[in-house]
């Protein structure tokens, strides 16, 4: 077998702190990896800019010119991570006999790349990073994120645990990916449902490098609203549960309290009336607000709106003089 073209694929949004350490890294390491004869010369970097407001895509165009194997895709307006790691995915398969996807601040081992090469010379299609520790996260995020896992793994999604999104993938894998076509692509979700020949790398993962994080809680939590809503469908399953149980409890009620009347006693009745007013508008309200999380998702999902716009492409398209920037 020859050497394999790797090619590695690293969406960055607003990092400009450490984009120029992560360039040095990565082309360094693909040095190497050359010369141990792991992956072909021709193997390359290509670094997404999502929609940056800060100088990321001036960092990655002036790279680009001084080295051949760095690459840019710069998306026209912000696309969230997965998506630019998916507009990556694309513009970067037909260089590559396989495709590995980093975050820009280099919490994630770069050491595991040399087993990721090692696996898919072995004939693995999709190679897992999996974290091991993750003891220099913040308790917070530590923590929120087994709680997603245990969620999803409640809801019946299957997903590797503690991997996110530092994976290798074969170009085959990627071109069945492209088969998706769902706009609100939950990348961990639907990578195992390829059904290729997979295996796992353990590394340890690090501190940001350096800038601050680009998942604040908001985004963290539709992620994972993102993440369940479009994979399962039980949540909607466990509220039509409830309210059924809330009915034959109520009817049930209804008999014994008729049965009071009936018996000659008094009630005041108001504390069980309040209490099942309320009780009842929560979970009503709940089922409205979880149908309505479905709705959205259908909607967004028929429009069919494009997942990301690719404003230049310097890999596939040359750049026309006048879009360099100054
Ligand atoms: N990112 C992106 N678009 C976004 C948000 C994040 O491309 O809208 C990139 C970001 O530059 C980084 C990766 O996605 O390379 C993961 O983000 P981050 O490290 O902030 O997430 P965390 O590790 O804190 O979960
Ligand atoms: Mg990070």
């Amino acid at each position: 077998m020859s050497d394999p073209i790797l090619a590695i694929v690293v969406p960055c949004y607003n990092e400009e702190e450490v984009l120029p350490e992560t360039i040095g890294r990565l082309r360094a390491l693909r040095e190497e990896l050359i010369e141990e004869r792991l992956i072909s010369p021709k193997s390359a970097l290509l670094f997404v800019d999502d929609g940056s407001r800060d100088s990321t895509w001036k960092l990655i165009y002036k790279a680009s010119l001084r080295y051949p194997e760095v690459k840019g895709l710069k998306l026209a307006r912000n696309a969230g991570h997965q998506n630019a790691l998916l507009a990556g995915l694309f513009a970067a398969k037909a260089h590559a006999d396989c495709l590995i996807s980093i975050d820009a601040d280099l919490q994630d081992d770069l050491s595991a790349i040399r087993e990721f090469v090692q696996k898919f010379r072995q004939g693995y299609d999709i190679v897992y990073g999996v974290r091991r520790r993750r003891d220099t996260d913040t308790w917070f995020k530590r923590h929120t994120a087994q709680g997603f896992y245990r969620l999803m793994k409640m809801f019946g999604v299957d997903l590797v645990y503690n991997h996110a999104d530092y994976r290798l993938m074969s170009r085959r894998a990627v071109d069945a990916l492209e088969q998706f076509g769902e706009v609100n692509l939950f990348l961990r979700g639907i990578v195992p449902l390829l059904g290729f020949r997979s295996a796992s790398v353990y590394y340890d993962r690090k501190e940001r490098l350096a800038g601050q994080t680009k998942y604040p809680l908001k985004k963290m939590i539709a992620f994972a609203l993102d993440g369940v809503t479009s994979f399962s469908i039980t949540p909607i399953r466990f509220i039509s549960l409830i309210g059924f149980v809330s009915f034959v409890v109520s009817l049930m009620f209804g008999a014994y309290f008729l049965f009071l009347k009936w018996a000659g006693h008094t009630q005041t009745g108001w504390t069980s009336l309040i209490t099942s007013i309320w009780l009842l508008g929560g979970l009503q309200l709940i089922a409205l607000g979880l149908i309505g999380e479905y709705i959205g998702k259908i909607y967004k999902e028929t429009k069919r709106r494009p997942r990301y716009i690719v404003d230049l492409d310097l890999w596939n398209w040359p750049l026309p003089q006048r879009l360099s920037p100054a």
